[in-house]
């Protein structure tokens, strides 16, 4: 009963993101969903891209969070606009909310939107939210086991922001291990290393996704 009852949230859930996928198409618009454990630096990139992007086309942020907006707020404060979902203690994003955030947004006036997804590496997996793309931002400070513990997470993912690269020195992380495990589960991602402190790797993270817009 309960497995029927999860398969039918699901189809709902992908019949609503196929009508954003549509949207977003429709309008030219790059949607990049955004995951990630809590204090991977999801918020901390994007404040250091957006500014980037900006110089080239026009970008737009949803926050997924389960309470208050100081996301949405450090979003806004580098000039870009910015819808706050508030997922009432849930622990991922559906389409659903998404469709609702989109109501808030020109789409017509954008070039790529961010869906940054709540912090959390197993369930925001099973919601496809009609992204074009997905990233997951994974820090040096988690430690280099993630892609093989957490294996829905990395599987089709398009790439991996590594981020924190700046504490490398400082930490057992072996990199060269988590290219090994995604080489085997997506061998098509990229995997880029960055540090949202330092401003390494943020050029390069800007036109990987810069270069994945398609031709207007
Ligand atoms: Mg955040
Ligand atoms: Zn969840």
């Amino acid at each position: 009963m309960q497995i029927v009852l999860a398969k039918r949230i699901l189809h709902a859930n992908d019949r609503i993101a196929q009508d954003n996928r549509g949207k977003f198409d429709a309008a030219g618009v790059l949607a990049v969903n955004v995951l990630g454990s809590p204090g991977a630096g999801k918020t901390a990139l994007l404040e250091a891209i957006l500014p980037i992007l900006g110089e080239r086309c026009r970008a737009a942020v949803i926050e997924g969070d389960l309470a208050t907006s100081r996301d949405a707020e450090r979003i806004e404060a580098v000039g870009v606009p910015c819808v706050q979902i508030n997922t009432d203690g849930g622990c991922h994003l559906d389409a659903g909310m998404v469709a609702s955030a989109m109501d808030a947004l020109d789409l017509a006036a954008l070039d790529v939107l961010f869906i940054e997804n709540v912090g959390n590496l197993v369930c925001t997996a099973g919601f496809d939210l009609g992204e074009s793309l997905r990233i997951v931002v994974l820090s040096v400070a988690e430690g280099d086991d993630k892609v093989e513990k957490y294996p829905p997470m990395f599987s089709g993912v398009d790439a991996v922001f590594l981020n924190k690269i700046d504490l490398l020195p400082h930490t057992d992380f072996d990199p060269e291990r988590v290219q090994e495990n995604l080489r085997r589960l997506s061998p098509e991602a990229s995997i880029l290393r960055v540090s949202a402190r330092t401003g390494e790797g943020v050029g390069a993270c800007a036109e990987w996704i810069l270069g994945r817009r398609k031709p207007s």
